[in-house]
């Protein structure tokens, strides 16, 4: 194992902050699926539990390292948003804006898919391994060129310099409580379901565009745009890309992250990173989902929120979820699903302002949003 730091820009005088890496294997060692993958945790920073997955998958991929049963590299950042971890406002964690910015850390990743398509455009042939190195070479280029102007621009330009020449990037966040769920691009998903299959995975949203360009969305969409551009060259379905929730922010415990750390080094196993027999393959537990058929319930009152169903909750359209008591009138408000399917996250918080997220459900049958993805 290597251990890379990578500095952030000086926010200013006397402050740097870091991030570190740790690599594993060496890319692409018998050229196979994937030569490279990259893992990360905590970009929202106050989602925890995936720090503590990655800490006991450091453990068991220094042990494979060891054995010398890596086929390929593993960029490992159990930590990647050491902005984001030393934010705290009133003695409340506050990982998911930048303070400076209002910024959202999992927004608004480059992706240049113009400049991009220029530069391939004449080079693009009809061998997709070919194809896959020279848009691999220009992406790698362009971020280089880029010269960050604030600490958080940098910060987002180390993890896609990091991440922009992997086969698979697998991002580790979590919800405020829920169930573990995925989120994929539709066209990838037959390389992401044994990572579903493994980890249990009760819901499993698909998506072709996520919008405001968060990491996982930045990884994968510049392939999709070269693939519709150049619709007659053979373009690769890269990067395989997915987003793990991983329950709620408070399910941190020694036990669910050696379950969930030994689930994604099954998957690598399984799909020959790691050598070795792989676990035998668990069936998915509910039917992959539209994240366009997620709907989210949001707070029409203000008040306490009383009779919450749990998460894991099949609720059929109608049903009521919850109910919102203003403690000075004494009005309550009920609330009801608008649509049939799996309650699979709520709010931590048991009282909402007018406009706050109550819970959300993943329904079969997608419909028209404005956006797929909250603030
Ligand atoms: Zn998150």
């Amino acid at each position: 194992m290597q251990t890379q730091n990578h500095p952030l820009l000086s926010p200013s005088c006397g402050t740097h902050r870091h991030v570190t890496s740790f690599h594993f294997g060496t890319a692409a060692a018998t050229g196979g699926w994937p030569g490279k993958v990259y893992i990360q945790s905590g970009l929202h920073a106050g989602e925890i539990p995936g720090m503590l997955v990655s800490h006991h998958l450091k453990a068991m991929l220094t042990e494979a390292e060891a054995q010398g049963r890596l086929r390929g590299e593993v960029v490992l950042v159990p930590l990647c948003n050491p902005i984001g971890v030393s934010q705290a406002l009133l003695q409340y964690p506050v990982g998911r804006f930048e303070f400076s910015s209002g910024e959202n850390f999992n927004r608004y990743y480059l992706s240049p898919d113009e400049e991009l398509a220029t530069r391939v455009a004449d080079e693009l042939g009809q061998d997709e391994a070919q194809n896959r190195t020279l848009i691999r070479r220009a992406l790698g280029a362009l971020l280089d060129e880029v010269q960050p102007q604030s600490e958080l621009a940098s910060l987002r330009l180390v993890l896609q310099k990091m991440s922009c020449d992997a086969d698979l990037v697998i991002d580790l966040h979590s919800e405020s409580e829920g169930l573990l769920h995925v989120y994929a691009a539709r066209g990838q998903w037959e390389r992401v379901e044994a990572l579903a299959r493994y980890l249990h995975c009760p819901v499993s949203l698909l998506a072709d565009y996520y919008g405001d360009t968060p990491f996982d969305e930045a990884v994968f969409m510049p392939w999709q745009n070269l693939r519709r551009r150049f619709p007659d060259k053979p373009i690769p379905y890269d990067s395989v890309s997915v987003t793990v929730e991983l329950r709620g922010e408070q399910d941190v415990s020694h036990q669910q992250a050696i379950a969930d750390a030994t689930a994604i080094f099954d998957y690598l196993v399984h799909q020959g990173l790691i050598s070795g027999t792989a676990a035998p393959l668990p069936q998915l537990p509910y039917p992959t989902t539209p994240l366009e058929g997620s709907q989210t319930l949001i707070a029409s009152v203000a008040g306490v929120l009383a009779k919450l169903l749990p998460v894991g909750t099949m609720v059929a359209e109608g049903d009521q979820i919850a109910e919102i008591v203003d403690p000075v009138t004494g009005h309550c408000e009920p609330v009801y699903s608008p649509a049939a399917g799996l309650l699979y996250a709520r709010s931590l918080y048991r009282f909402v302002k007018r406009g706050d997220t109550i819970a959300k459900v993943a329904g079969s049958q997608a419909s028209k949003k404005a956006r797929l993805l909250d603030a």
